[in-house]
């Protein structure tokens, strides 16, 4: 039996986490946080799920909720001191980090100190203070267990391997719904084109990341922390029906790839109960019909998210924070529909030309270059 925290249980992967919960049976759900949107939603995984701590981010929604619950054994609490709370309880195994956004970074970080080792999807944690968490974890010997469908794979692709003998990771990407499209297409495209992802169904923030190949970008950036490479040694490939979840090739030319229909539960079960697999219920590959697998080069002159991901990288301490901070105020915009598509690009690499990097930066120091992020692009958008 394992006993599981997660943060975000409301959003995608927090509610597929607790279906593969519910499907195994063998699982407890010792706390559960989320954002104070939807309340409903969260006390109806608390009456089903039964765990002992929850947090929510308001403490007027908490107040809320412990009106609501009153009837159940449960302790209700609220803001960055719940999370940590949450994080740290005796009893939990595995954090999963399914909360959107850097709010992840300090009870991550506060989990792997109190030895529990960390199923990920919180991809802007790794970007921003992959340099504090990985090492951090190696000396907690905790394991960082990838959500993420491309890391899951990657991590897939390496079991048994020899990590020293990996010659490249190949990132595989869907391209988007505007794949195909170019810059002049991409002028007038609105919030409601944006949210069409063509193979996943995924929260609001992500699925706009993925059409602006941001999503890509801050990936690369996950896997360069995750598994220790250069970003020379990481290439994007597009494979528009998202059958391969990503490759590695190795120093003898062997490509080693997991397969499968898009489903987030396989790469979420796969990290709750690596490394052993359990049966999981849904469609299979089928090849006679599937046929073929086409690939592409991802075209980085239209979709600049990604050549910016890899500046951003590339100049390292603070400047991956400027990229993923400068790109959630954008796509907030964007959906509250202040600003156009393109904008997007415009207000992270603006962000980033006015970034004066801060070479290995604190937590402290990674949270005020995001809050200044946000203060400059509030006084020019
Ligand atoms: P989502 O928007 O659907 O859910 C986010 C969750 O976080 C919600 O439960 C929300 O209530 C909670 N939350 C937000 N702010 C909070 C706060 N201040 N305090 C407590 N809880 C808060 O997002 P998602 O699509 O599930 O993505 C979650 C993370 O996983 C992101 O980092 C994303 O990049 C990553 N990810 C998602 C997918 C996917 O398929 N959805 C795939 C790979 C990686
Ligand atoms: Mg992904």
């Amino acid at each position: 039996m394992k006993t599981i925290a997660i943060l975000g249980s409301t959003g995608s992967i927090g509610t597929q986490t607790l279906e593969v919960v519910a499907e195994n049976k063998d699982i407890k759900v010792a706390a559960l946080a989320a954002g104070g949107h939807n309340l409903k939603l969260l006390e109806r995984q608390i009456r089903q799920y039964c765990p002992s701590r929850v947090a929510v981010w308001e403490e007027a929604a908490a107040k809320e909720l412990r009106a609501s619950v009153r009837d159940l054994p449960v302790r209700v609490v609220s803001g960055m001191d719940g999370l940590i709370e949450l994080s740290v309880m005796e009893e939990v195994d595995i954090l999963v980090t399914a909360i959107v956004g850097m709010i992840g970074i300090r009870p991550t970080i506060e989990a792997i100190k109190a030895g529990k080792d960390i199923a990920l999807a919180n991809k802007e944690t790794l970007v921003t203070a992959g340099h504090i968490i990985m090492p951090l974890a190696r000396e907690c010997g905790v394991r960082i267990l990838p959500v993420d469908s491309e890391h899951s794979a990657i991590f897939q692709s390496l079991n048994g391997e020899d990590r020293k003998c990996i010659s490249k990771i190949l990132l595989t990407a869907s391209g988007g719904p505007f794949r195909g499209k170019k810059r002049s297409d991409l002028e007038k495209v609105q919030v409601e084109d944006a949210l069409k992802h063509p193979n996943w169904s995924m929260g609001q923030k992500i699925t706009i990341d993925s059409a602006t190949l941001v999503n890509k970008g801050l990936e690369v950036m996950e896997a360069r922390w995750l598994f220790d490479v250069s970003l020379d040694q990481i290439q994007v490939v597009v494979q528009p029906k998202s059958i391969i979840h990503s490759m590695v090739e190795y120093v003898d030319g062997a490509v080693i790839a997991q397969l499968g229909t898009p489903d987030m539960k396989l790469p979420i079960q796969y990290a709750l109960y690596y490394p052993d697999r359990r049966y999981l219920p849904g469609e299979r590959l089928d090849f006679g019909k599937l046929s073929q697998i086409t690939f592409e080069e991802p075209d980085m002159e239209t979709f600049l998210g990604l050549p910016l991901a890899f500046d951003a990288s590339r100049a390292g301490g603070s400047m991956p924070t400027v990229f993923n901070a400068a790109n959630e105020l954008a796509v907030s915009k964007f959906l509250h529909k202040r600003i156009r598509f393109l904008d997007i690009y415009e207000i992270i690499s603006a962000s980033m030309q006015a970034h004066k990097i801060i070479q290995n930066p604190t937590v402290e120091e990674i949270l005020m270059t995001e809050q200044a992020t946000y203060e400059l692009i509030e006084s020019r958008w």
